[in-house]
C-alpha cells in the first residue's frame, strides 16, 4: 500500500492551484473558485487539517484517562476515596473526553 502526505501551507504550493486567467489564480478543489492574490489559505479551503496538533492533544487526553483510571483503581484497592470524591473525579473525567471528542470531531 502506498501512503502520500502532503502539507500545504500556501495556495502557492497546492496541487489544486491553477491559472484562470488575468493573473487569477482558482482553485480546482472548489469548482475553480477565484484564490486570494496573498495566496494565503482560505477559510473554505476543503483540505483537511493537519492532524498532528489534534493527534497530541489525543494523546494527552489518553494520559490524562489513565491518570484518573489509576488513581480510582488505587482508591478503590486502599478502600479510599468517597463516593463523593469518586464522582467528581469521573465527572471531570467525562467533560475532559467530551470537550476532546467536539474538538476531534470539528477537526475531523
Ligand atoms: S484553497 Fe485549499 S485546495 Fe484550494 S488551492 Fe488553496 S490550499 Fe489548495
Amino acid at each position: 500500500m502506498l501512503k502520500i502526505v502532503q502539507v500545504t501551507t500556501s495556495c502557492k504550493d497546492c496541487p489544486k492551484r491553477r491559472y484562470g486567467s488575468g493573473g487569477q489564480y482558482d482553485c480546482t478543489a472548489m469548482d475553480n473558485a477565484p484564490l486570494p492574490a496573498d495566496c494565503v489559505i482560505p477559510q473554505w479551503c476543503p483540505l483537511p487539517n493537519h492532524p498532528g496538533k489534534l493527534a497530541a492533544e489525543a494523546i494527552a487526553k489518553a494520559d490524562n484517562t489513565l491518570a484518573v483510571t489509576r488513581q480510582l483503581r488505587d482508591a478503590v484497592a486502599s478502600g479510599n476515596g468517597s463516593v463523593e470524591w469518586t464522582k467528581s473525579v469521573l465527572d471531570q473525567a467525562v467533560l475532559d473526553l467530551e470537550h476532546w471528542k467536539n474538538q476531534m470531531s470539528a477537526g475531523a
